[in-house]
């Protein structure tokens, strides 16, 4: 298929670099390192072989997130989303961009998307995880009541808020020890993501901001295939649930976000996402330079999906959802890729 787009494609700045060493054998560094340093050369080349129109680019991980000390966060991420929107003018068909966020200070975290939305063109943020905080107990995570504000933000921007992996903290780790190899995207990722994704769903956020949308990876990161029990656990028993949110979190689950396919290529699993969330909430995408744009498109572009589905996947869904496309173009090419 012809002018996908793609938003969980990822970029190093030489501050953010190191941070993904460690994920590849020693051996294949040098080549995940360059492909992470590049914007305008490989990445465009991959692209067009492959059918991606468009690449809404993001920092790697866990970068902003990982920094403790605020003032340096907050340097950055100023400076990366500073050079992402100048490599996004140089190609802005091929190129869009997400904001990095200092979330460890929600009043600093506003102001850079604020930036970031009205003032570079960006369309939207991805943020790895939850942040660790100079002197704070425990990591935060997004639901707490100090980032409702942030929340309310991103509602009245209109953009929606990529909620991207990273590692839990070795202290809470402890279920994998002597198991090093669950963590990471293995399994690690999937499970700390889907945990906090489910604490934004029961904290009742989406009950304040109902317009908030939020954007998975991975195929949902598991989600998808256990929201039934989430809801329905001991259904002999009559009792209200627990959380805080007024509906039932499948409710929310497909209204308020949206899964893309990032190194998740795998048929079976994406009918399971279309079959609960619907292909109008799912969107295609890579995960490069971690995952190869052959290994997603080829699969992509074959898999036993109806057609309709194909192109709203690959296309429409985000063009709508990211405004990318000028009215009636995504008609203009549903037509032309016949
Ligand atoms: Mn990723």
């Amino acid at each position: 298929m012809q002018g996908k787009i793609a938003l969980e494609e990822h970029f190093a700045i030489p501050d953010t670099l190191m941070d993904s060493a460690g994920f590849v054998p020693e051996s294949y560094w040098p080549e995940l390192k360059s492909r992470l340093m590049d914007i305008q050369e490989r990445r465009i080349a991959e692209m067009d072989r492959h059918g991606i129109e468009t690449m809404i680019l993001s920092l790697n991980a866990p970068a902003v997130q990982a920094i403790p000390e605020t003032a340096r966060a907050d340097e950055i991420a100023r400076r990366a989303n500073d050079y992402l929107a100048e490599q996004v003018a140089k190609r802005p068909s091929r190129f869009q961009a997400f904001a990095a966020l200092p979330m460890q200070d929600p009043e600093l975290a506003i102001a850079e998307l604020d930036r970031c939305v009205t003032t570079l063109g960006f369309r939207g943020a991805l943020v790895n995880g939850f942040s660790q905080i100079v002197g704070a107990a425990a990591p935060a995570y997004y639901d707490l009541p100090q980032y409702w504000p942030f929340w309310a933000k991103v509602e009245e921007l209109g953009v929606p808020f990529y909620l991207h992996p990273r590692n839990p903290l070795p202290e809470a780790s402890r279920i994998y020890d002597g198991h090093p190899w669950l963590l990471g995207p293995t399994w690690a990722f999937g499970q700390e993501t889907a945990v906090h994704a489910l604490r934004l769903i029961g904290s009742g956020l989406f009950d304040a901001y109902p317009k908030l949308q939020i954007v998975l990876g991975h195929m949902g990161e598991g989600l998808p295939y256990s929201m039934w029990r989430i809801d329905h656990r001991n259904g002999w028993v009559k009792a209200p649930a627990k959380h805080k949110a007024k509906r039932k979190i499948r409710d929310y689950f497909n209204s308020n976000f949206h899964l893309t396919t990032s190194g998740n290529f795998r048929t079976q699993t994406l009918i399971d996402a279309i079959l609960e969330i619907g292909a109008d909430r799912i969107l295609f995408s890579v995960d490069w330079p971690f995952e190869n744009v052959d290994h997603a498109a080829d699969w992509f572009d074959a898999a036993s999906i109806s057609e309709t589905d194909r192109l709203k996947i690959g296309r429409g869904n985000a063009a709508k959802l990211f405004r990318l496309d000028p009215p009636g173009a995504a008609q203009d090419f549903n037509q032309a890729a016949e």
